[in-house]
């Protein structure tokens, strides 16, 4: 038995089969073939295995997005079979005999840059969908595709590290951990895990080498060990040790059903951190009373191109519905920085968390903010939905994006489209500048969350990723408690409630110091809702 030590940043214990996840980069290169009717037949039997994902996709995915929005992976298993897009392919195969690769590669490229170029929108449209289904059948062909929709058996997944677009894609039953040799534990993907309830641990170092794949492991996401080929008596521990956790969440019951009230009956709104729409599950079995944080830059990720209004509208819709009236938060785009996209295009940067992210590309960009936004008012007619704006550090930016969202509401009415016009706009406070002019925003938001992830990383100039850093990041420093007292207090003084979407609300050492500040809620990840319950009810 090996045991390697990390730092564990979702709790819970897991055994099973570790796997690593790498990443598919398929680099194709012009290989002359002799054997055409071969490589023809290789080229036949990776479209069938491309057709039959599809199919299992279109299916997965019409629960989880609706029928309507799956019909895009229906559209790429029908575009294997057009003759437009297989015959230039089998053709060059046998006139110029290059491997199967080459072929998709190039007479894909032809293929989409002849629909790019089309004046009809949709026809445009369909040129990402042409790469989409290259990307696949290429990937097939070479060996590098990361399905993890293919096997059967749920899975320890070992990386490098992972990205949050890496981290979106994952089909949550295959994934019992995650384990990395590197990660933060503010990072998305440690936060990721938490909303999922998927035991994690990184940092473990290069001895988490990819020799280890396949390997039975057993871990610990509390203690941050992970046993490679663990014998019986720490398989035994474990279990006792998952028992008596299990006990204690049985203890916290006694808190579902109840609000959450301080002993002398003071009420703070309890809510829950989500990044999907599968995400509500956890929030329902959780008890929150809403969503007070709902990461919509996660639809964004692991994608090969935007997702459009009508999918985005089916999102939302879905969970303001499942949440049946309680108020859900949806805040906008927060792409940058460890989230990236590669169709957004965005530049390469310096310094990417002082760079083009949130707020700043939905004011640069305001096309995509308006198909945000209008997905967000549409749902807005089928349950609590409010909108808030990420990063904001100035009354201008606020009254700019709101001038947006306006527009966008003049245009729905036009259109006679329904949606809430009261919808409430709330801003994120996580730039130590919105802290500061707290009382200039207030008189024009309707809420404040704060953002303490990215407040702490820039007040104290330490960067959230950088795990080595860690001892220069003092969670509980003064500096942060007091911008977060000051934002209560201007809040308040201007009649508009304020929350804590950031770590820090489920942080229990702070519990009483935030309820005594007079914080109105505090969103958290699903599986602290009861224990913080409890806490509250403590003091
Ligand atoms: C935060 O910064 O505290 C926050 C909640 O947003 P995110 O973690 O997504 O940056
Ligand atoms: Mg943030």
């Amino acid at each position: 038995m090996i045991t390697l030590q990390g730092k564990g940043v979702s709790t819970g214990i897991a055994v099973g089969r570790l796997t690593f996840f790498e990443r598919a980069t398929a680099v194709v290169e012009k290989k002359l073939i002799s054997d055409t009717v071969g490589e023809i037949q290789r080229l036949y039997a990776a479209k069938q295995t491309a057709s039959d994902q599809l199919d299992n996709l279109a299916n997965t995915m019409a629960e989880k997005i609706g029928k309507e929005n799956a019909l895009l992976f229906e559209i790429h298993r029908m575009m294997l079979d057009d003759s437009d897009y297989l015959d230039p392919i089998l053709k060059m195969i046998e006139e110029q005999r290059v491997c199967a690769e080459y072929a998709v590669l190039e007479c894909g490229k032809q293929l989409s840059k002849e629909f790019a170029e089309m004046d009809d929108v949709y026809m445009r449209e369909r040129a990402a969908d042409v790469d989409d289904v290259s990307k696949r059948l290429i990937a097939i062909l070479s060996g590098t595709q990361q399905d993890l929709s293919a096997g059967t058996e749920p899975v320890i997944l070992a990386s490098d590290d992972f990205s949050p677009s890496e981290t979106a894609q994952f089909d949550r039953s295959r994934v019992l951990a995650l384990v990395a040799q590197q990660g933060a534990a503010n990072s998305h993907t440690a936060i990721f895990a938490r909303t999922m309830g998927i035991p994690a641990i990184i940092g473990l170092g290069p001895s988490l080498a990819p020799g280890l794949g396949g390997k039975q492991v057993a871990l610990d996401g509390e203690t941050g060990v992970l046993y490679i080929d663990p014998d019986v008596k720490v398989l035994e521990g474990l279990e006792q040790k998952r028992q008596r956790l299990q006990e204690e969440r049985q203890a916290l019951e006694q808190f579902r059903g109840k609000p959450t009230l301080t002993k002398s009956g003071k009420k703070v709104k309890l809510y829950a951190n989500i990044g999907s729409v599968t995400d509500v599950e956890a929030v329902l079995a959780s008890d929150a009373e809403g969503i007070g944080l709902f990461r919509s830059e996660f639809l964004y990720l692991g994608r090969e191109d935007y997702p459009s209004e009508d999918i985005q509208y089916e999102s939302y819709r879905k969970v303001v519905e499942e949440m049946q009236g309680k108020q859900v938060i949806i805040r906008t785009l927060d792409i940058g920085a460890d989230k990236q996209a590669d169709y957004f295009h965005l530049p390469s940067e310096e310094n990417p968390a002082l760079g083009m992210r949130a707020i700043r590309i939905c004011l640069t960009r305001p096309e995509l903010f308006e198909t945000q936004l209008r997905a967000i008012y549409r749902a807005s007619a089928h349950g609590n939905a409010a909108i808030m704006f990420p990063m904001i550090s100035d009354v201008v930016e606020l009254r700019r994006a709101k001038r947006i969202a306006a527009y966008v509401r003049d245009a729905l009415k036009a259109e006679n489209i329904p949606f809430n016009p009261d919808t409430p706009i709330g801003i994120m406070i996580e730039t130590p500048a919105s802290a500061v002019i707290s009382d200039l925003l207030a008189q024009e938001a309707e809420f404040f969350s704060i953002g303490t992830n990215d407040l702490t990383q820039y007040t104290l100039a330490v960067d959230r990723q950088n795990e080595s850093i860690r001892e220069f990041c003092d969670t509980h420093h003064e500096a942060i408690l007091r911008l977060i007292r000051m934002t209560v207090e201007n809040a308040h003084k201007a009649g508009i409630w304020v929350g804590i979407c950031g770590m820090l609300g489920a942080d229990p050492e702070l519990t009483e110091t935030f309820v005594e500040m007079g914080l109105d809620e505090l969103s958290v990840e699903p599986s602290y809702i009861l224990s913080l319950r409890r806490r509250i009810a403590e003091i």
